[in-house]
This record gives C-alpha cells, structure tokens and sequence, in this order.
C-alpha cells in the first residue's frame, strides 16, 4: 500500500483525499519509482482545488511533479536505484501522478537527477523553475543580452517568478519585478531584482502601442499584464509567455510585433521536448545559486496539500512549495 492525494468524481461529485492505495492498482508503465519529494504547482492547485479541467481520467492520483529512486524497470536507460525526475507529461492530469508515494511511469519521461541536486532541491525547482528556465532560454535563443536593457518578470513572487529572477540576475540581466506584493521587495531584491514594481501598473487595459522599455519578459501572468508588457517591449524584444494567472486571455494588439519586430514567445512545459529539458536541467544544476533556492523554499508534507491548494491559487503561497510524501 502507498498513500497519495486522490481525486475522485462520483456521481459528478468531486473529492480530494489523502488516500491508502494499493499498489497493484498503478497503472501501465515501465518504471515504478519511490517517490521521495512532489511538489506544488499552480496547475496542482486548479487540479486539487477542482478549479478548472485539469484532470481528465478519473480516478487520478494529483502531481505533476516527483523526484525519487527506480524500485523496477523494464526500461533499458534506467535501473533500481537510479535517482529521477518526472516533470509533466500528462501526470495529474492523464496517468496517476506524483503526489503519491510510488509512481509507476514511462521511463521516456524521466530525466536523470543532475548529481548537482538532491530529489528535494529537484522538486524545490520543480515545473515552476524548469518553466523559468525554459522562458530564460527563449529570451537567450532570440538573442536578448545583458546590455540591451531590463528584463521584466511578472508573478515575481510566485514560483516561476522567482526561480526566473534567480536565473536572469545569474546571468548578469537587469530585472524588474512585477508583483502584488510589493510588501516582499526584500525577498526579491535578495534573488537579484533591481527593482520593484507594483503588478496595479500593469493589469488594466492599456494602449495597444506604449514607450519602449523592456529587452525582454519573462510572463507568468497573462491577460492585460502580458498585453501592455509586450506595448512596452524595445525594437525586437522578446516576451516569453508561460502562465494565465491573472487571465487565459490576450486583449493585445499586432502593433508591437509589426512595428517593433517583437518577438513573442510560447513556453510549454509539459511536451518539451527531451533534450531541451535535459538542457533546461543542467543549466538549472549550473547556473541556479543553490542559497537562493533554499530562500524560495517551504517544505510541507502530504497531509498538508489539499489545504495548500486553494493558498497557491490565491497567490498567497511565496516561491516554492516542497511535498514531502513520507509521512
Ligand atoms: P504561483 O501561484 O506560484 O505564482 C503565480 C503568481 O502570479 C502569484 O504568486 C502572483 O505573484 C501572480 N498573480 C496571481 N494572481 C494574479 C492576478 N490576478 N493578477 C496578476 N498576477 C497574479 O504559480 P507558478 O509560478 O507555479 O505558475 C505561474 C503561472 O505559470 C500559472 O498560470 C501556471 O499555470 C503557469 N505555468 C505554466 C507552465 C507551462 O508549461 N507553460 C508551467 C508552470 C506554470 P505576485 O504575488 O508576485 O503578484
């Protein structure tokens, strides 16, 4: 038996439960891992919380992220003991996640532990800080320097906020911090943030074309946020847009990609493909300075998810949520 976060729908009712699983009853794959930490991600929260349709077979086990040991595999790159991480996929979502105590997976999905991190540091990144990656390798790929101007980075205060700031401040960029918490500007400033800037500025509807000012986003926000960040953006920006925080919709105009040359970005975490992530984590063993990411950092346990859910939704939860899930 193992105990993971259940969510069931019967007779159209919805339940999350902290439940004791079988674990005959995991489904196919051709690794089984012991999971040693999950996480909680804005997209676990929607799940747990039944806020929107993230799960699509039910029963599903939550998580959309683990990090553990192979117990079994049938696989030819992976054998009992080595260390893994599962990010997307489709976990919490399509096929039972990692929320849980076991996993069983597709040893295609899995990536290497980069000897750099232990499962919890893997997990304190988790999608969040793999997503920042992801939005910071877009602005480098595009061709964004350190000394074409600020770097702007929405949902600051929030996982892939923070993780990003990390990363861009690292790599020598100028970032300003978008948040609606501005009450955090020590937090921030302490992850490289230059500066501070109420996320009111940015959240109403705007001009479709504004005084240029930013080399690059990094977008965690969406909505009206990314549509007056990209009326903002300098002559061949580039926004890189992973998240709908404040909104899924984009009441923007063409002006800033026909007349500025502006580059907009699409960022997806869960189909990236294999090597890019593997890029994605061995930049993130290289270049994240571990005494940041232990500051974005809280770790709960399993029994504490379901309440935490509708906390990250609020965005009342500051960086990273670690799920220990041996309790
Ligand atoms: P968090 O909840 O940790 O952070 C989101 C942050 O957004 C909050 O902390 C808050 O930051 C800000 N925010 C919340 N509500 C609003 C609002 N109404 N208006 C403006 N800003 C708001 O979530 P994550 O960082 O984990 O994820 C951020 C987004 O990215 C989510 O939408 C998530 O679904 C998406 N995502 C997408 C991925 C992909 O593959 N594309 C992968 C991972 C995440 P502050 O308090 O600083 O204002």
């Amino acid at each position: 038996m193992f105990r993971a976060i259940l969510l069931s729908k019967d007779d159209g009712q919805f339940r999350a439960t902290l439940a004791e699983i079988d674990e005959a009853q995991l489904p196919q794959g051709d690794v089984t891992v012991r999971i040693e930490f999950s996480t909680l991600n804005y997209k676990d929260g929607l799940a747990i919380a039944n806020r929107s349709p993230v799960v699509r077979k039910w029963p599903m086990v939550a998580g959309i992220d683990g990090a553990g040991i192979v117990e079994e595999s049938s696989h030819p790159d992976w054998r009992p003991g080595d260390k893994v991480i599962l990010n997307g996929w489709g976990c919490g979502e399509t096929h039972w996640g990692c929320l849980a105590q076991r996993a069983r997976l597709k040893g295609d999905w899995l990536v290497r532990l980069p000897p750099a991190f232990t499962t919890r540091q893997a997990m304190a990144i988790g999608t969040a800080g793999y997503t920042a990656m992801l939005a910071c390798m877009a602005l480098e790929r595009f061709g964004v320097k350190p000394d074409q101007g600020e770097i702007l980075v929405t949902g600051a205060a929030g996982g892939v906020g923070s993780v990003a700031i990390a990363i861009l401040a690292g790599w020598g960029y100028t970032v300003v911090a978008s948040t609606g918490r501005v009450n955090e500007s020590g937090y921030l400033k302490s992850l490289g943030a230059k500066e501070i800037m109420d996320r009111d500025e940015l959240s109403q509807p705007g001009k479709p074309i504004q005084k240029e000012r930013w080399a690059g986003v990094v977008d965690a926000v969406g909505s009206h946020t990314l549509a007056n960040a990209c009326a903002q953006m300098k002559y061949r920006g580039v926004a890189a847009a992973c998240g709908l925080a404040q909104g899924m919709d984009f009441p923007a105009s063409v002006a800033p990609f026909i007349l500025r040359g502006v580059v907009l970005a699409g960022i997806d975490s869960v189909y990236q493909p294999m090597p890019l992530r593997i890029e994605a984590w061995k930049k993130l063993a290289s270049d994240l300075d571990r005494s940041k990411l232990d500051a974005i950092t809280k770790t709960i346990m399993l029994s504490g998810v379901i309440a935490s859910a509708p906390e990250i939704l609020a965005g009342k939860v500051r960086g990273r949520l670690v799920v220990d899930v041996t309790d």
